[in-house]
């Protein structure tokens, strides 16, 4: 039988995990874990959610060589991240693994801080370059509302960790919600100047479990720096960042501490964008709002070669649509949660 020529068009040939937009991934977010400690309410729901089964998480050597496999294919940053990803008890062993890969990637990790303390010096010591501990708030009652832990020591602690670890410049992110912590945001870039810490707001977005999200109950970015500047001179940072990185950068009293706001949903950065995620039970998505996702896991298991898996991951990049469509009246949120996804 004749076989006709596939119409679809493909990846060109080469080894970069390019897209149909001219875009090129060379920042891997790798879940870890979807488990968490914490519950925060933007993000997942009191009793949790239904777990991915153990039998279906990548094993370390399996995530190592996927990632081995990223870093072949030109990316040059790995963020470990979750679910919380200090609750993977070989959390020190994989940041060693990903220390070992040449070329080397730069390896950052994004947590809620609560188990850093313990762990810093270690994560240091194996190769972490950098940590982004999540914070919202440092107003005990609004902690607790917001994560459902009574554990901001622990994260403050955490910070202090880092900091005496080198991991630095440590860096705080912050989600603003209305009504519950946005009358906070001075006070915690208060306290982050006074420590060191690099502050950093993100806009709210459509990734809870719980599909809550609401446009009009967001704090925009906007909104974030009017109140900020009530009480702190903010002027736009005279060096940008990376091209991809989304932050706006501000020099807080004429620096040189910055404050960074990161206009997610209001003004979103897809253009720019150079990320691609593996999920911790192996699967690559080519943007947090992708409602489409390829296995790798399964693949991998069946005795795919690198090559192989490279080809899948290409394919999957090269389905990456042009901005997330946030507010477009054909924006569907996607189902897997961030906490599932990695932040
Ligand atoms: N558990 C770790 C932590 O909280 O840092 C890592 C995973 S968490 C999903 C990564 C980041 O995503 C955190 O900074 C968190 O605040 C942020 N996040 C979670 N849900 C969000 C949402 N709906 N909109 C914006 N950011 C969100
Ligand atoms: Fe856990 Fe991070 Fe989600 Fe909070 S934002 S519930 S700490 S995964």
């Amino acid at each position: 039988m004749t076989r006709l020529p596939d119409p679809r068009p493909r990846p060109p040939a080469g080894a970069a995990l390019v897209d149909t937009y001219g875009r090129v991934a060379q920042d891997l977010r790798v879940s870890v874990t979807d488990r968490c400690s914490f519950r925060c309410t933007y993000c997942m729901p009191a009793e949790g959610l239904p777990w991915i089964p153990r039998a279906e998480m990548l094993t370390d050597d399996e995530l190592l060589r996927l990632v081995a496999v990223f870093v072949s294919a030109g990316v040059t940053q790995v963020r470990l991240t979750g679910g919380e990803p200090l609750l993977r008890r070989s959390i020190v062993d994989l940041v060693a693994g990903i220390g070992e890969l040449r070329p080397r990637p730069s390896i950052a990790m994004t947590t809620n801080g609560a188990g850093l303390a313990r762990v810093a010096a270690g994560l240091k010591a194996a190769g972490l370059d950098r940590v982004n501990v999540s914070l919202d708030t440092i107003d005990t009652e609004q902690f607790r509302t917001l994560t459902r832990r009574d554990r901001l020591t622990d994260v403050i602690e955490g910070l202090a960790a880092a900091a005496d670890a080198g991991l630095t410049p440590v860096k705080v992110n912050a989600v603003a919600m209305r009504g519950v912590n946005d009358d906070a945001v001075i006070d915690l870039l208060s306290w982050c100047l006074e420590r060191g810490y690099e502050l950093r707001f993100i806009e709210q977005m459509p990734l809870d479990a719980q599909h809550g999200w609401e446009r009009s109950v967001m704090v925009t970015a906007d909104e974030i720096r009017a109140r900020l500047a009530t009480r702190f001179t903010l002027s736009p940072a005279p060096w940008g960042d990376r091209g991809s990185a989304p932050a706006q950068r501000f020099l807080v009293d004429g620096g040189p501490a910055t404050v960074g706001i990161i206009a997610s949903v209001s003004a979103p950065f897809c253009s720019a964008c150079d990320r691609v995620r593996l999920t911790a039970d192996g699967q690559v998505r080519n943007c947090l709002f992708s409602e489409r996702e390829t296995d790798l896991r399964g693949p991998l298991r069946d005795g795919a070669s690198d090559d192989d898996l490279l080809a899948l991951i290409r394919g999957e990049m090269w389905r990456k649509g042009p901005a997330h469509g946030i507010g477009r009246p054909d924006f569907h949120q996607p189902d897997r949660p961030m906490s599932a996804i990695g932040g």
